[in-house]
């Protein structure tokens, strides 16, 4: 009998045409090189056109397309209208700018594209080296454990997940029912929001976190949180985690570390700093003392991709003590069993660092880049930003008509134009104007904030791009637009 021939139709993903994906893939570092280049030159921001924001709620779609079509749609329609935090004159929000090489090591790591959840494969060992370069950044202790996450948000939570588990070894498996009593968290008033959703996502509930009022510098009382710490404890609430702040996202503003080092010690307490991207300046020895008392944190949360200029996403979270960091995350699995030999060998699953299993290789941009350009130039460029926000600051303070509204502690700079006699009321509204003009007329795109009701021009510098020259054109633009709008009454078409 004839053996029936069954003929099975198999694909792909993979290119039909090797040679024409390579062609395009070239033109592709072609242009983004040429892109990076002429950063510059470009608006910082444009708006999106109605028909483009039309573009993008095309349907789902069910036929091929040509990847060459799809990169012409893309240079028409995504790549014009970015974010700007690539440009010399993004200083909104705390954003880091990437690097040329950066943009390659997420090449070669999609490449590779390895599940970087565990195994006994090069992308596990990298991250670990790039664990244990943090530590020796930030003087942690070779026993301090640590993971790469999406960024300072998730590193929070992370840390403070850590630290309730640790807490009471009961609390993985009976909830917060284990214990008996409330837990409090104590932060300033000035701390990040994500910290306020970490304290709600570990079940402690934002009632019980203490945001603890500021001094004129806008740094934590550290005479109120002793008192409220008392009152708590006599009211039979549970003190639990202090967090510190190294560098605060509306001013820059940092806590004295240390002080609260020593008040969690005596508490009991865990003490938790969130140093997303104010942490970064303990590698230059001048800020010793400022950032004294980071090594002492349990846990320390900062970012990769702001004041380190690492293409996004990437931060992480440092713990100091190994076996609670484990403890709270790790669990046991049949399908994830570590074996002698084989794939399934190599070293310890991040899974028992964090919540996320499956996870990308971003390690390789910040092994690249760290490599690349070595620490002592990281030091000269945050150097170089801080002196751009001191440079800033003094343009501000020897111009008329300008007004700086906080203490310029590291590299944010809040200022408003106020060409007198005016009301708070419309200084906010001519400022906010003035502001949404430098972004719309594509000049420069610093970000906002309101200290103590008066509305703020807000520049972050964690930008490698930025020089001196385009602060001083932010500081002339400002004025010019100011002096258009005032004699306007603060409106301008946009
Ligand atoms: C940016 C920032 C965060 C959040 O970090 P992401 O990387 O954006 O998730 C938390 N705290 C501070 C002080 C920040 O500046």
């Amino acid at each position: 009998m004839k053996k029936e021939e069954i003929i099975v139709k198999e694909e792909t993903l993979d290119p039909g045409d090797w040679e024409a994906m390579k062609t395009l893939g070239h033109k592709m570092i072609d242009d983004m090189f040429a892109y990076l280049q002429q950063v510059g030159e470009r608006p910082v921001w444009q708006q999106i056109p109605a028909n483009t924001k039309q573009y993008f709620k095309d349907a789902l779609p069910f036929q091929p397309q040509t990847p060459a079509s799809i990169y012409e749609e893309f240079t028409k329609h995504i790549l014009p209208y970015t974010k700007g935090n690539i440009h010399p004159r993004f200083w909104s929000w705390v954003e880091g700018g990437g690097t040329p090489l950066g943009m390659l090591a997420d090449m070669l790591a999609s490449g590779m594209n390895p599940n970087n959840a565990l195994g006994d494969h090069a992308a596990m060992y990298i991250e670990y080296q790039v664990i244990d370069w943090s530590r020796q950044m930030f003087g942690f202790p070779s026993s301090a454990t640590g993971i790469l996450l999406s960024g300072g948000s998730i590193a929070n939570i992370t840390a403070l997940i850590a630290a309730r588990n640790n807490f009471n070894k009961n609390i993985r498996s009976q909830g917060l029912h284990a214990l008996n009593a409330q837990l409090v968290v104590y932060t300033s008033s000035e701390t990040h929001t994500c910290v306020q959703k970490a304290v709600e996502v570990i079940g402690i509930g934002s009632q019980y976190l203490r945001q603890i009022p500021v001094d004129e510098n806008y740094r934590i009382r550290i005479d109120l949180l002793r008192k409220t710490i008392a009152n708590d404890k006599q009211a039979g609430l549970f003190p639990f985690c202090i967090i510190g702040n190294a560098g605060t996202v509306n001013t820059g503003a940092i806590d004295d570390l240390d002080e609260l080092a020593s008040i969690s010690k005596q508490e009991g307490c865990w003490f938790h700093i969130d140093g997303a991207f104010g942490a970064i300046p303990k590698l230059l020895p001048e800020f010793e003392a400022t950032l004294a008392g980071i090594e002492k944190a349990d846990s320390l949360a900062f970012d990769f991709h702001k004041w380190l200029y690492v293409n996004y996403e990437v931060g992480c979270v440092l713990i100091r003590d190994g076996e609670a960091h484990r403890n709270a995350f790790s669990v046991s699995a049949n399908y994830l069993l570590s074996h002698e030999k084989g794939l399934a060998a190599g070293p310890e699953p991040f899974s028992h660092f964090g919540m996320e299993l499956s996870r990308g290789f971003k390690a390789l941009k910040v092994w690249m880049s760290l490599k690349e350009h070595g620490i002592e130039k990281y030091q000269r460029m945050i150097r170089q930003n801080l002196q751009q926000a001191q440079f800033l600051a003094n343009l501000i303070q020897h111009s008329n008509s300008f007004e700086l509204l906080a203490e310029v502690s590291l590299n944010i700079v809040c200022y408003r134009y106020n060409p007198g006699n005016l009301t708070d009321n419309d200084l906010n509204t001519l400022n906010k104007n003035i502001l949404m003009q430098l972004q719309v007329q594509g000049i420069a795109s610093p970000s906002y904030t309101l200290l103590q009701g008066r509305y703020a021009i807000r520049v972050a510098i964690t930008n490698h791009r930025s020089r001196r020259k385009d602060f001083e054109i932010l500081i002339t633009e400002t004025r010019r637009i100011g002096e258009e709008l005032y004699k306007n009454n603060y409106s301008l078409q946009i």
